[in-house]
């Protein structure tokens, strides 16, 4: 596919967006004098409340106007309702593709502008201003968009790439606690999919990095990004099997936000931490990772403040049902279920033997 420029560095959506952003905001000056045309921007209730007034001011000094789609925080928001409502508002405004959208929020404001900006005009173009850890380091870059329906989450969509990232750690100060927790599992992640140097550096800087200490938090955010693109690049619509190597630890993850109803009890990236955990602790049984190293998982999880024991959660189910709700889950391929397990700290590999009725006692056991 095209490559686009994603830029990591402090300030450059809260200070100077409109001159980080120009290439991208060209389209919106006036060829011959008049008012200029407004600059989209799609939003949530608190994105729009914390950075709107550092956004306009920079656009102001370069002579543009921002027109604001702020939609309700939540996963709510990714539904048909709202994306027609923003595709409405985009041909309403005139965008023509060559326009560009700006997408000022978590992944949740990502998912739904990427979607609409694919298919609005049959695609015009979009950039990502990630406010979360989240969307920072995963669902910002790679191009997937969708919205939920009453069959599953994120089960329409598109891929849709954006035009440019523009990632401001600065933003993350004002993100919970527990937001940055859930988006450092997915950094974790990146470590013990392919990194093991980087797995290691978390380990012994990851308390830094959720402190959101300038230097370490940069340094995570540019290493899982730089893993995420390299996987993308070489499977960008998910057809050979390597960007499957992103869900790690989400096929158990994905069972348990079905089980705890999708909502406060468990965030994502709790579920996918804890998913990441059962990963290593299956691939030991499997005789594939050695106790030392699933050990090491366990411990990295525990540390950042996530959930390790499945025990703890005290799910009112057996794993026969969580195994039924990973058949639900859309990467089933016919009767057998793909799984990314370990050989090692930063060797995940995708299996395809995966015996259900032998995950389930697994799971049973770790109850
Ligand atoms: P989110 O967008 O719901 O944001 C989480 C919460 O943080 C919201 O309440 C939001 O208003 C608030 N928030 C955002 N930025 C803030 C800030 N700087 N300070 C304070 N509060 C802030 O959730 P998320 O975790 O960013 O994203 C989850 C979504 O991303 C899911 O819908 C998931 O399906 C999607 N996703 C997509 C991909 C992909 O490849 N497209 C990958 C992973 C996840
Ligand atoms: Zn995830």
């Amino acid at each position: 596919g095209r490559s686009y420029d994603v830029t990591i560095e402090a300030g450059c959506v809260l200070d100077g967006f409109a001159r980080n952003a120009d290439a991208y905001l060209r389209s919106y000056r006036p060829a011959t004098a008049g008012a200029p045309r407004a600059v989209p921007f799609v939003a949530d209730t608190n994105s729009h409340a914390l950075f709107r007034d550092a956004v306009e001011e920079s656009l102001d000094s370069a002579g543009l106007e921002a027109r604001w789609f702020v939609v309700a925080p939540g996963e709510g928001a990714k539904s048909w309702a709202v994306l027609e409502q923003v595709t409405d508002w985009l041909l309403g405004l005139g965008i023509s593709r060559s326009d560009h959208v700006f997408a000022l929020g978590g992944g949740v404001v990502g998912d739904l502008t990427g979607f609409a900006c694919a298919i609005a005009k049959r695609g015009c173009g979009f950039v990502q201003l990630p406010t979360t850890l989240l969307a920072q380091v995963d669902s910002s870059v790679g191009g997937k968009t969708a919205i939920n329906t009453s069959a599953g989450k994120n089960l329409i969509g598109a891929f849709h790439q954006p035009s440019a990232v523009l990632i401001d750690p600065l933003v993350l100060d004002t993100l919970p606690d527990r937001e940055m927790r859930a988006g450092h599992a997915e950094v974790l992640k990146y470590g013990l999919l392919g990194d093991a140097e980087f797995f290691a550096w978390l380990e012994a800087n990851g308390s830094r990095v959720l402190a959101r200490e300038a230097d370490p938090l940069a340094y995570a955010i540019a290493t899982s990004i730089a893993a995420k693109a390299r996987i993308v690049a070489e499977d960008e619509r998910e057809t050979s099997g390597t960007r499957a190597l992103l869900n790690l630890g989400h096929t158990f993850g994905h069972a348990l936000e079905a089980e705890t109803g999708f909502g406060d009890r468990l965030l994502h990236g709790e579920a996918v931490a804890l998913g990441m955990v059962l990963a290593a602790r299956y691939s030991e049984h499997r005789g594939e990772l050695s106790a030392s190293d699933a050990e090491r998982v366990t411990r990295a999880v525990d540390r950042a403040g996530l959930p390790s024991e499945l025990a703890a959660l005290n799910l009112d189910c057996d794993g026969d049902k969580l195994c039924a709700h990973m058949h639900h889950d859309k990467k089933m391929e016919g009767s057998t279920l793909p799984f990314v397990l370990l050989r090692a700290i930063g060797g995940a590999y995708l299996a395809r033997d995966v015996d259900l009725a032998d995950l389930a006692a697994f799971l049973d056991r770790q109850m």
